[in-house]
């Protein structure tokens, strides 16, 4: 199996080696290319030489025929002048020529040379005369021959004539000479010519072959240097290779290379130790084997998916290998792309994160212990300095006065921070779940403006609200909601200078809702700007003790608005002021009866379903408490924390009964009638959840309002849904601060001076944001069925009810007939549905309104006036 291809990471070599080739082949054509011009143009050097000397020898021939054709005709003239001066000397006949036809051969012969030297223009006037005189010559031995035969010839005559033909003969070798003369200066300068020609055709020859032997040396040598560079690019390229092995079979990870269809080539030997898988086994099987598919998806949209990310530049997935035996470890899997010359590929990288999860949930555990184990004791220790400082052991001397004020402010920092701790761990570590209802945010702003005014007040920063026009409804978690916009307004009040205001708006932004907050103040630091949503992070480290900050609050502010899928941003300027701007998603509008949010239906057991049989061993009777029934029952086990928390409540005048374990609560809830259960979580026989089960399953204890008092942060520690199902009328968190356990406990008391709404609704959405809605003013009991509804009327007394028609078991208005007060009184009803109105039910009822119509202001405000006026509450 080959190793990883190690092409892929030796990018300089390869480039080195690729340069190297593209020079070699350059070269090699360049070579080629002067080669053939060096082979073309010995050729024609060659042809150029072979074609002179051809022609010289031509012209050498020629030139000797014309002169031995023109020596042998003088040679014939010259003959026949002989015999016939001997004839003419003699007169024997034997002498007389064939004069006739010896002239006529001589004369044909030299216009034969005539014709055959017309390549010879220069000839031509020379050939002529010859022709002349030839002709003449003939003709006057002629003349001579015949003056003889016929004896009338005088010496004198004879004389003369001879004479004549001495002159003519002369002519005519001369003539001749001067012929052969020209033809050998021709072919003298015609020799010159061709050793010229032939000694140029050497030097183009020598210098060819020069320019050869350079091209051959040339390309050796560029060669030569080529295959050493090969050579060392070749030996580069081993030493990375065998490198690149090292790393890969020494490497703690798993290294698998991945081919574009997703099965395996390579896998280093890590991957044998993490999955129990050779190489060799691993070859060719698909990378989607060696993982736990998620549920939704199938082997090839998971490689689809992770194939995605390594083309968007890869990226690290947690996943859950699986091993050959079977078993599974979690890994984190890097994801990446090679481009080779094969095509592309992935590299997947698997590391083993057994032992981070080890140490998370060991973290985890220990964050748990903390809330836990730091909570307690700081629950007394708060609550007590509290009661101390608030006088409720007498007025102490004015020193201890001062001593334990200041113990009870810092008591209340550590509070804080840890609280802003447990907080932030919680969310980064995702263990949190938050609510996913639809809030609308002009809301969450109103409530966190009531919270903070107090704050304000003491700082002397006026709080200004304003909402913008339009729906402003997000999906959220109110609660979170409430505590980001609580924090930057008390930021906002904190730097702000006395007398100023801070402005807090929401409005539709785009697609989107904003809330601002905006202040007159400090304005943040130019360099801490970067820093402000990191954790601890504070632009004055004075801050601390001057404003009583963590340097958490944004940070979890942050987290919360980022879990929202929204955006936390500021504005800011030195001496001028801040904004803060939180921008979320804005809520898709839903039909008022839409169907409930899955999550919290889901996670909702069946709300007090018939009472099963009592599961516990039947009690004991307790022996009656000796202090006689108190208002309300608090179930705590710590006995520190009990004596604070019931030394807050007797403050305000609240009377509380302890229960140290669940098994006591139930019997002491089902013995005496009280107004209220304070449950806190962690109980040492059950968990506080199950009891308050028990206690909703039970009769008699079915409607009694229940509180939660608890180290467990709200957030999270029960699934969605789970506090509304059980009826928790509030959450109050350990420790606890003393005006706000009274205030909830005072609004839980059905005495507690609010009136008592029943409210019955399938929707659990609807249910949440109009108890939301009324729980300022009035206590609301949701129900869910007419069954519920019906057992929570047979066990209480209530002031009104608000009642929705369109149920799947029936409808609401069959309850009319039951609707009395306690005291017989009719009982006012409000129809809140999403149903036409239906004027036949109007005039039984007090009020109708429609879903969606009217706001929760309207049915707040309606059933506010149709209640009786709340008594006087007790001073908190
Ligand atoms: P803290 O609990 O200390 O207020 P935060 O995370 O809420 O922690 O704020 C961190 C720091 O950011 C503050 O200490 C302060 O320096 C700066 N800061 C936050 N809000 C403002 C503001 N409105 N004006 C000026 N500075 C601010």
């Amino acid at each position: 199996m080959p190793a990883v291809n190690p092409l892929t990471a030796q990018r300089p070599e390869r480039r080195r080696y690729r340069r190297g080739i593209r020079g070699v082949s350059i070269i090699a054509v360049l070579a080629a290319i002067a080669s053939i011009a060096i082979v073309l143009a010995v050729g024609f050097a060659s042809f150029r030489e072979f074609a002179t000397s051809q022609h010289a020898r031509e012209d050498l021939i020629y030139s000797s025929t014309i002169r031995a054709d023109l020596q042998s005709i003088y040679e014939q003239i010259l003959a026949a002048e002989s015999a016939t001066r001997g004839f003419i000397i003699t007169g024997e006949p034997e002498f007389m020529p064939p004069l006739v036809e010896d002239r006529e051969a001589i004369l044909r012969k030299l216009r034969e040379v005539t014709v055959f030297a017309v390549e010879r223009p220069e000839h031509v006037a020379a050939l002529a005369r010859l022709n002349r005189l030839a002709d003449a010559e003939l003709r006057l031995l002629q003349e001579m021959i015949d003056a003889r035969q016929r004896a009338d010839t005088s010496p004198i005559a004879t004389m003369i004539q001879v004479r004549q033909g001495k002159a003519i003969m002369d002519h005519i070798a001369e003539t001749v000479q001067d012929i052969a003369d020209a033809e050998i200066a021709a072919i003298a300068e015609r020799t010159r010519e061709v050793r010229i020609v032939g000694q140029r055709t050497k030097q183009t020859l020598l210098m060819l072959l020069a320019a050869a032997i350079a091209v051959v040396c040339g390309s050796t040598v560029i060669m030569i240097a080529h295959l050493l560079g090969r050579r060392r690019a070749e030996q580069a390229l081993g030493d990375t290779l065998s490198r690149h092995r090292a790393i890969l079979s020494s490497a703690m990870d798993s290294i698998l290379t991945v081919d574009a269809g997703g099965s395996i080539d390579s896998a280093n030997p890590a991957t044998t130790r993490l999955l129990g898988w050779t190489p060799e086994e691993l070859s060719g099987r698909h990378l989607s084997a060696l993982f736990r598919i998620p549920a939704d998806q199938t082997g090839d949209g998971f490689f689809d998916a992770l194939s995605t990310a390594a083309s968007q530049g890869g990226g690290v997935r947690e996943l859950v290998g699986l091993r050959k035996d079977g078993s599974t470890v979690p890994v984190d899997v890097a994801i990446g792309e090679m481009r080779a010359s094969g095509g592309r590929s992935l590299l997947a990288v698997l590391h083993d994160i057994t032992e981070r999860k080890r140490a998370e949930v060991m973290k985890n555990e220990f964050v748990s212990t903390v809330s836990h184990e730091l909570r307690t004791p700081l629950t007394s220790i708060a609550g007590s300095l509290g009661l101390l400082a608030g006088g409720a052991t007498g007025t102490l001397p004015e020193r201890a006065q001062r001593l334990v004020t200041i113990a009870a402010q810092n008591c209340q920092r550590l509070v804080r921070l840890i609280n802003d701790i447990l907080d932030i761990e919680k969310m980064q570590s995702a263990t949190i779940t938050f609510a996913r209802q639809t809030v609308s945010l002009a809301e969450v702003a109103k409530r966190a403006v009531d919270q903070t005014g107090g704050f304000a007040l003491e700082h002397d920063v006026s709080l200004s609200l304003n909402l913008g026009p339009g729906d402003t409804s997000v999906t959220g978690d109110s609660d979170r909601l409430i505590q980001v916009l609580t924090n930057l307004i008390s930021n906002a009040v904190k730097f702000s200078p006395a007398g100023s205001t801070v402005e807090v708006n929401v409005a539709r932004a785009g697609a989107g809702v904003r809330a601002t907050v905006r202040d007159h103040g400090t304005g943040i630091p130019e360099s801490f700007r970067p820093s402000i949503f990191t954790r601890f992070a504070q632009a004055d480290s004075s801050d601390t003790r001057q404003r009583g900050g963590t340097g958490l609050g944004l940070a979890i502010a942050k987290e919360i608005v980022d879990r929202h899928d929204g955006a936390l941003s500021f504005e800011t300027e030195m001496g001028v002021g801040t904004a803060f701007h939180m921008d979320l998603p804005a809520a898709r509008p839903a039909a008022p009866d839409a169907a409930p949010e899955p999550q919290a239906v889901a996670a909702a057991p069946p709300p007090l379903p018939a009472p099963p049989p009592a599961q516990e061993p039947e009690p004991e009777p307790e022996p009656e408490p000796a202090a006689g029934p108190g208002d309300v029952l608090l179930v705590e086990d710590n006995p520190d924390n009990a004596d604070v928390i019931r030394a807050m409540l007797e403050r305000t005048g609240i009377r509380a009964d302890v229960a140290g374990t669940a098994a006591q609560a139930e019997r002491q809830a089902h013995a005496l009638a009280y107004k209220a259960i304070l449950v806190d979580l962690g109980l040492p026989d059950r968990d506080g959840i199950s009891l308050i089960r028990s206690l909703r399953r039970a009769e008699g204890t079915r409607t009694i309002p229940i509180l939660i008092v608890s180290a467990r942060a709200s957030g999270g520690a029960l699934p969605p849904g789970e506090a509304e199902a059980l009826q928790i009328l509030d959450w109050i968190e350990k420790p606890v601060d003393p005006a706000l356990l009274s205030a909830a406990v005072r609004r839980a008391m059905p005495d507690g001076g609010r009136a008592a709404i029943l409210h019955l609704d399938d929707d659990p959405s609807v249910r949440a944001v109009v108890r939301a809605a009324l729980a300022p003013t009035m206590e609301v009991w949701s129900t869910a069925t007419l069954q519920e509804a019906r057992a929570a009327l047979a066990e209480r007394d209530f002031d009104a009810a608000i009642l929705d028609l369109g149920l799947p078991t029936g409808s609401g208005r069959e309850l009319l007939p039951h609707l009395r007060r306690r005291d017989g009184e009719k009982m006012p009803v409000v129809i809140f549905s999403a149903r036409d109105q239906d004027p036949e039910l109007a005039r039984q009822v007090d009020a109708m309104l429609t879903k969606s119509q009217v706001s929760l202001e309207i049915l707040a405000a309606t059933v506010g006036r149709l209640v009786k006026p709340p008594a006087p509450g007790g001073t908190v």
